[in-house]
């Protein structure tokens, strides 16, 4: 259990709650294109203006250098008061805690809602700098963080904040995120499997070695296999290759090995001249890969391989898809793992970005367990770090 104090254990009445939650949305000409992060901080919203808090909500949104329309969270505010169907007051303000913000919550009731400017507008931000923490704890009685992916980040609205507000605490998604996460890795219900794909091995050297020490199987699939397929001693073509990774592989094999953890990596592979859905490509085993070809996805043997593998399985950890799942050709492999982990009698959790994306996509997200709001800090979670975000929370 979080041994964290949370929104339950606050008496928020009339106080002033500045509450950082993760609204780092895709927007393509001012429409936000997936109100996933949105949706699932409503909960913590909700109950606060319930309790009669007046809620200030901050959060950032992609990477400004400087204030610009382009990364203003205005649409977030008119989606999040359509959500709630309530007013949501958007305090445009560049220095985000400037006078016009604080002439906005100046005139706060009880159970109002206002939302502050990106919080990267301010320089500060990412540098975790003082004077913009104590610009932010000056406009609230109580701190709640159910930001979980920016979690990993000490930033003055995640961490620097918590040092000039007395009262601290994290809100439901956070708790959420951080059960899963946390008791899968932690004290799972076995046999415990965690597949790992995406492009790069250099991405998820930490989290393999950590699942290493925990899990019954690790199933590799993605870009990074050719690296194991090169530590095979096999020839890869074009695939994805992190050559200085070759010794890494090797090494976790052997740990696996060492730990009598089944470590599984694919048996065939679908390769293709080119990255597009018109160029030719064919399966063949791992040991004959043409010199000019690259590996896209894992094959049809692999596929069952892994099937057979997650048969009986009780939890499930899946982060990074198996293949260019965004190309139909090279997408069969992700797409049975989603289907296979949607069947499952197990508790099935999904790290954030890619993965959330490709489940969402196929059309499997309801039939998951939990699909995490975090890419980065899902990995650091897994990696067995304690996120910056929560460790300065008030203790229960
Ligand atoms: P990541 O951001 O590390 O989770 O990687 C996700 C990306 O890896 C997706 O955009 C996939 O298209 C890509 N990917 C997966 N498998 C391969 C592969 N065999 N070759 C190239 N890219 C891949």
């Amino acid at each position: 259990m979080l041994n964290k104090r949370s929104v339950e254990d606050l008496q928020v009445k009339g106080k002033r709650v500045l509450v950082r939650c993760d609204f780092n949305v895709p927007i393509q000409n001012g429409e936000i294109t997936d109100i996933n992060r949105i949706v699932a901080a409503l909960p913590t919203i909700k109950k606060l203006i319930a309790d009669g808090g007046k809620v200030i909500l901050c959060s950032h949104l992609g990477k400004p250098k400087e204030p610009s329309p382009q990364f203003t969270l205005d649409p977030v505010a008119k989606k999040l008061s359509e959500l709630l169907e309530k007013e949501v007051v958007f305090a445009k303000d560049d220095e985000v805690v400037g006078a016009n913000a604080k002439a906005a919550i100046g005139s706060m009731k009880e159970g109002s809602v206002v939302l502050l400017e990106n919080t990267r507008f301010r320089k500060e931000e990412s540098k975790n700098i003082d004077s913009f923490s104590e610009d932010l704890a000056s406009i609230a009685d109580v701190y709640v963080n159910d930001a979980f992916g920016s979690s990993h980040r000490a930033h003055c609205s995640t961490v620097g904040v918590t040092k000039f507000v007395e009262i601290s605490a994290v809100g439901y998604l956070m708790q959420k995120e951080i059960e899963y996460l946390g008791n899968a890795v932690n004290n799972p219900v076995r046999p415990f499997v965690a597949i790992l794909g995406g492009s790069k091995v250099s991405d998820k050297i930490n989290v393999i070695n950590n699942l290493l020490d925990k899990v019954d199987t690790l199933i590799i699939g993605g870009g990074m296999a050719y690296t194991f397929f090169k530590a095979l001693g096999h020839e890869v073509g074009k695939s994805l290759l992190e050559e200085d990774k070759v010794p890494y592989a090797i090494e976790m094999m052997d740990k696996a090995k060492a730990k009598g953890v089944n470590f599984l990596i694919p048996v065939d592979t679908v390769i293709t001249t080119e990255i597009k859905n018109d160029a030719p490509f064919e399966t063949v085993s791992i040991d004959s890969i043409k010199a000019d070809w690259m590996g896209v996805d894992i094959g049809e043997k692999t596929r069952e391989l892994y099937k057979d593998a997650l048969k009986g399985a009780k939890t499930v950890v899946w982060n990074g898809p198996m293949g260019v799942f965004e190309l139909e050709n090279f997408a069969k492999g992700t797409f049975e793992i989603a289907k296979t982990l949607a069947d499952l009698d197990a508790t099935t959790i999904i790290g954030g970005g890619d993965s959330a994306a490709a489940v969402n996509i196929l059309g499997f997200g309801d039939k998951m367990s939990h699909i995490s709001t975090g890419g980065g800090a899902s990995l650091e979670f897994l990696e067995g770090k304690d996120l910056p975000g929560v460790e300065a929370v008030n203790d229960k």
